[in-house]
């Protein structure tokens, strides 16, 4: 059977300089240039395509001291995708880099986890700390989806088409979800910030924003049996995934890369 394989991609939308110590619980001795890279992923298969993620806008951009490199909408059409087109989006957790961009998508169904809007719109919500990496326009915008009929609510493990399953893992954000999804090298898991970097994964590092620490590590060994090996472990932010992967098209070098093909050697 192969129509449950998928082909993979991540498209990089946004970049920001920073360094080492803040990408980590209790900081960093090496205190180097440690840049994040901002991404939405698509999957493309028998069943459509599944965009995870909706990234940040200029706008926002600017308030959080990012950089744009490429809106999500021109990153996707770039490989075939109209986002005015798009049914189904995953969004993996309610961050602002990871929820904006809220009418680029004007057909799509928005697949959530109970938790996280719970979590986004809850009692945690008083605190100023944990409010940090939420924008309430994003909040109110997933609400207004709601109310609309456009979310699709998910608990724990679901499959939302054959080959593909959302997983809740918690501990970054309450109600956190990573992707798995078959693809013809085998199960490709997006973690999306259930590591943020490969180093949080593979060392057992912890990023400062988190909701749960034991959640975050207990993550880890879920997304590994997810995943059929740690080359299957695709991070949120890791720039080094625009290395080790090849570019979707000529081209798109250090933009869009195929995510369901070998890393490079
Ligand atoms: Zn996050
Ligand atoms: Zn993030």
């Amino acid at each position: 059977m192969t129509n449950d394989v998928h082909e993979v991609f991540a498209v990089r939308y946004a970049h920001h300089d920073r360094q080492s110590p803040e990408n980590f619980l209790f900081g960093d001795p090496h205190d180097i240039l440690q840049p994040l890279a901002y991404f939405v992923w698509a999957i493309v298969g028998p069943h459509g395509t599944f965009v995870v993620d909706t990234g940040f806008d200029a706008a926002m951009a600017r308030k959080r001291g990012r950089v744009i490199v490429k809106p999500i909408a021109d990153g996707l059409k770039s490989i075939g995708i109209q986002a005015d087109a798009v049914q189904d989006i995953i969004v993996t957790h309610l961050h602002y880099d990871h929820c904006g961009n809220h009418d680029v998508f004007p057909q799509a169904r928005y697949h959530l986890q109970d938790t996280e809007i719970a979590y986004s719109t809850g009692r945690y919500m008083c605190h100023p700390v944990i409010r940090i990496p939420f924008e309430v326009d994003d909040v109110v915008a997933m609400v207004r989806k709601v109310f609309a009929g456009r979310v699709v609510f998910h608990d724990g493990t679901e499959q939302i088409a054959p080959g593909i399953t959302v997983h809740k893992i918690g501990g970054h954000s309450k109600g956190l979800q990573s992707i798995r999804v078959k693809t013809r090298r085998g199960h490709v898991v997006l973690a999306s910030d259930a590591t943020h970097l490969y180093a949080h994964i593979n060392e057992g590092r912890v990023c400062p924003v988190t909701y749960n620490v034991g959640d975050v590590l207990e993550g880890y060994t879920t997304i590994k049996k997810l995943a059929d090996s740690l080359d299957h472990i695709i991070p949120g932010h890791d720039p080094q995934v625009l290395e080790r992967y090849p570019a979707a098209a000529p081209g798109l070098e250090n933009l869009v890369v195929r995510l369901d093909v070998d890393p490079k050697k």
